[in-house]
């Protein structure tokens, strides 16, 4: 006897037979997991994205339309902890950080929705959401769309404050039992707007694709992880290496490296942006008799935010988690260097008839408040000359800026800090060798 069946996605029926269908689905799902899983150790990016943008959509769709499947659903959830993120990861991860991960980038996760919390709710708001719809079918009223439109948009929002308030229930709760240190690194995540990186669609040749060192640095960096494989000590200074070493350690030249990664990756947007007159490293101020006090900054441009007017800007991406930073605020350690640099820039600056705008970030890629106008900026003409909505290009931009910076961060834990020497062999002094008769 049939007692239940599979109908516009979702099952109707006995409760047994609803569990079952659920449980063949999960099962479906959690081999996928697996797939995904194998996928993550070479590939974590594009597993994550995979997983966020596609995969977890499957699930959610059946949680709406569907109620009571938690019991399932903690199979998936088993599944992602035991064997998605450690593999993303490529090391062991805690059950706090477990949860932490499966959380809003806004909130400080990997835009993983936990497949168990999130049932009722998805359910609930789907249902709510249809009341208007539901009662006209059930009873044969006459159907307002508008009425009907209204009632959907109050009732996802309420969804989404409700989801909200759970998620920062969750990530307060948990953050809570982390150490101080990390405590405060995962706070300055969760409110420094630094997440667009991880919700972009990573292709070759769209300049996203993070390696599997780079993915896997900028996500340790994110929850205050140690990232895996880090030698003992430095290879510059000999001195033990930890991540605050790496980030900045100026020996090999890997801390001015990453600097200038994000100077030319401005200059170039500038340009894609139509302005022409843009100067690298122009010099502000010139050199006295004895050769001393020149200054120059980072890039200049004519025209970016006055008409025919030069804009001067210098760049400094810091290590809010150095020793000497622990004690302060995110917004005291950003006025403490905007002071810094406008006191050394804006004088001169000025003299040249110029603007100065110092551009600063941390090494998680939060920006502050003067480089976040000059973003919003920048974003207003690209968009005018590709004819591309303000809200797009802005998140493509911020985007881009971040994942340059993220890769600069993961060159300064992976790159050499010692220079490579040669073999000695000039032009065809090689060729011999290959000529000699023992070869062959
Ligand atoms: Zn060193």
């Amino acid at each position: 006897m049939v007692t239940g069946h599979r109908f516009l996605g979702g099952f109707l029926g006995a409760s047994e037979d609803v569990e079952k269908w659920v449980h063949n689905k999960v099962s479906i799902w959690t081999k996928s997991i697996e797939r995904l899983s194998q996928a993550a150790k070479s590939k974590p990016h594009l597993a994550n994205v995979s997983l966020t943008k596609s995969l977890q959509n499957e699930w959610n769709y059946v949680q709406r339309v569907v109620s009571n499947v938690e019991k399932p659903f903690t199979l998936l959830r088993l599944a992602l902890e035991s064997t998605y993120l450690p593999a993303l990861f490529d090391s062991e991860v805690d059950s706090i950080e477990s949860s932490l991960t499966l959380l809003s980038f806004r909130n400080g996760g990997l835009g993983i929705r936990d497949p168990v919390t999130t049932c009722s709710l998805a359910y609930s708001a789907s249902k709510d959401g249809t009341k208007i719809l539901t009662e006209a079918i059930q009873r044969g009223n006459s159907f307002d769309v508008d009425s009907h439109e209204s009632h959907m948009r109050n009732s996802t929002k309420s969804a989404r404050a409700l989801k909200e308030q759970m998620e920062d229930d969750t990530a307060q709760k948990c953050i809570s039992h982390l150490p101080q240190k990390r405590q405060r690194t995962i706070n300055r995540i969760r409110e420094g707007d630094c997440s667009t990186w991880l919700s972009v669609l990573p292709t070759h040749d769209n300049q996203f694709l993070m390696s599997a060192d780079e993915f896997r640095d900028s996500i340790a960096l994110r929850y205050g992880r140690s990232p895996t494989k880090m030698p003992g000590f430095c290879d510059g200074c000999s001195q033990p290496f930890d991540i605050s070493h790496a980030l900045d350690c100026k020996k090999g030249g890997l801390v001015i490296a990453r600097h200038n990664e994000s100077r030319d990756l401005n200059i170039e947007l500038l340009k894609l942006s139509g302005l022409t007159q843009i100067t690298k490293e122009p010099i502000v101020k010139e050199s006295n008799s004895d050769g001393e006090g020149a200054l120059r900054v980072d890039w200049g441009v004519r025209g970016f935010w006055d008409f025919q007017r030069e804009a001067l800007f210098d760049i400094r991406i810091l290590n809010a988690d150095a020793p000497s930073y622990l004690s302060n605020s995110l917004a005291s350690i950003f006025d403490s260097a905007r002071v810094e640099k406008k006191t050394k820039y804006s004088k001169a600056a000025e003299d040249r008839r110029a603007s100065f705008t110092p551009f600063l970030s941390t090494c998680e890629a939060i920006f502050d408040h003067e480089a976040i106008v000059y973003l919003k900026k920048l974003s207003n003409l690209l968009s005018s000359k590709w004819d591309t909505s303000y809200s797009q290009v802005h998140g493509w931009l911020k985007a881009r800026l971040q994942i340059c910076i993220l890769r600069s961060v993961s060159l300064c834990i992976r790159a050499s800090r010692t220079k490579w020497r040669g073999a000695g062999i000039e032009h065809d002094a090689h060729i011999p060798l290959f000529k000699s008769p023992d070869l062959f």
